[in-house]
Parts: structure tokens; sequence; C-alpha cells
């Protein structure tokens, strides 16, 4: 539904972009126009992503990139910058996660996941920044995280902390980079049925109906919701949106506080 030139003449660079949601956000938004650096740590899925855009009439390219070593992060952001000419939209959407009770976590557990996440989206942030700066589009980041950091995760302390942090984060980053022209925004999916996590999850374990049902809208969300949300926050029909958490979950986060 957006016209083909939304986000042209922008620079994206979309972490975790070889897979699930990164992926159709890549996808959406070299579609819109966008040139897009994928990175993620294995090379031939980033690569294999970039080349699939490129085939279609897009342009893409990929880096490896560990999003945990802040190195790797600004050579990643350095080497977009080199290719495509500068840095408009940062999404951090790159993520680990493991179901765990609490008391059974290991401090290391506990780290890696903070550390991908957390670690992770600051190290995008603070290596964008000077490029985002000088967007003369006006710099947008978009950081990828869940409700289940608000109401907290039980079995997943880590993530939801990581996700909790990364929202208080943008929200500081919003009002500290404000002047500067870039704008700071999360989205929150819900379930989002057609990704490898909830397949594996809620559909293979026989709990996807239930968890469907603890939707407002009684179904699962796809893919496509999420990438569209992501190029609206990337866009200028958002230009004066930001500090913004824009849940896209279905009612799931409503329900949960209304029952
Ligand atoms: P996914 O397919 O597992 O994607 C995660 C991506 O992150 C992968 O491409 C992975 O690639 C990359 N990644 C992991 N660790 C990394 C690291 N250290 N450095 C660089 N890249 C790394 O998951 P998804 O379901 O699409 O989720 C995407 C985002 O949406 C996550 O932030 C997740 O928390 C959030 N989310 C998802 C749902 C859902 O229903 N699926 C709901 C709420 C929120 P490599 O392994 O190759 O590095």
């Amino acid at each position: 539904m957006y016209k083909d030139d939304t986000l042209k003449g922008r620079v994206a660079l979309i972490t975790g972009g070889g897979s699930g949601l990164g992926l159709d956000i890549a996808n959406l938004y070299a579609r819109l126009g966008a040139k897009v650096m994928l990175v993620g740590r294995t090379e031939e899925s980033v690569q294999a992503a970039a080349e699939a855009i490129n085939r279609e009439g897009g342009t893409a390219a990929a880096c490896r990139t560990d999003v945990r070593n802040y190195e790797e992060v600004k050579q990643a952001v350095e080497a977009t910058v080199q290719q495509f000419g500068g840095l408009d939209i940062l999404v951090n959407n790159a993520a680990g996660n493991f179901v765990c009770p609490t008391a059974e976590l290991s401090p290391n557990g506990w780290r890696t996941v903070i550390d991908i996440d957390l670690n992770g989206t600051f190290h995008g942030c603070h290596a964008a920044y000077p490029y985002l700066k000088a967007s003369s589009h006006g710099g947008s980041i978009i950081s990828i995280i869940t409700m289940l950091g608000v109401t907290g995760w039980p079995g997943a302390a880590h993530a939801s902390a990581a996700k909790g942090g990364i929202l208080s984060l943008s929200r500081t980053l919003a009002v500290e980079w404000g002047g500067d022209g870039i704008r700071v925004n999360t989205i929150s999916p819900g379930p989002i049925g057609d990704t490898e996590g909830v397949r594996r999850m809620y559909i293979e374990t026989g709990r996807g109906e239930l968890e469907a049902k603890k939707t407002a809208l009684g179904r699962f969300g796809r893919k496509q919701d999420i990438a569209n949300a992501a190029a609206y926050l990337a866009s200028d029909l958002a230009c004066y949106v930001t500090g913004e958490n824009l849940i896209v979950d279905g009612g799931r986060w409503l329900k949960y506080v209304a029952e």
C-alpha cells in the first residue's frame, strides 16, 4: 500500500537481516527504494538474502557481524557508508533467546542474551549516531522489542530485561538525539505465526490455538505486519513520531492487562 518511492534515496542497516522479521523488513525497505545492508553472524544467510534482493531489482549488500562486538558493528556501519554513501535508518532486530526458569539460568546464559539484545542495540545506536545525525532525511532508529519486556516474561528473564532495557534506552536517545534530527522508536510485535520462533515454541508444542486466543484479535500476526510498521516508522509519514513504542500485537498486551 506504500508508494514505491516511500524510502527512495535512503540507506538502511538491518541487524539480523538474514532471516525472520529482519528479512521481511529488508525486503520491504528495498521494494520501497531504500538501499539495504544486512548484517548477521551467518555469512551465507545474509549474503543469500542480499543476492535475492538484488535479483529482484533492489539494492542490497551483506556483512558478517556479531552485534556483541562493538568493533564489528562499527565496521559494518562504516562499510555501509562507504558502499552506499551514508546511513539514514538503523533497525536493531537481532536477538537471541531461550526458555529457562530463572533459578536454573546460568550467569553466562543471562549475559549472552543481554549481550546480543541490549548491548547489541547500544552498539548499533552508538556506531550509527554520527551518520544518522548527518542524514539529509533525518535519522531513524527502530528497535524490535516485545511487550513481554514491560509485563515481565516468566521463563525468559534475560530476554525480558534486555527488551525492557532497549525500551528505556530508546526513550533516552529520543530525547538526547532529537535535536540532531534523529527519531528513535521501538516496535513490539505480538506472536508472529510465520516465524521460526513461534512455530517452534507454540505451534509444534501444540499450544498454537491457546496462544492465538491470548490476543484480542484471536490470531497470530504475520511478518508483513511488522515490516509495514517498520516502513511507517522509517518514512516521512512518521516524521513527528519519536520515543514511541508501536505495539503490533493484535491486542495481546491489552487483553493480558484487561483479563
Ligand atoms: P530470528 O529469525 O531468530 O532472527 C534473529 C536474527 O538475529 C537472525 O537473523 C540471527 O542471525 C540474528 N542474530 C542473532 N544473534 C546475533 C548476533 N550476535 N549478531 C548478529 N546477528 C545476530 O527471529 P525473529 O523471530 O525474526 O525475531 C526478530 C526480532 O523480533 C527479535 O528481536 C525478536 O525478539 C523480536 N520478536 C519476535 C517475535 C516473533 O513472534 N517472532 C515476537 C516479538 C518480538 P544469525 O544467527 O545468523 O546471527
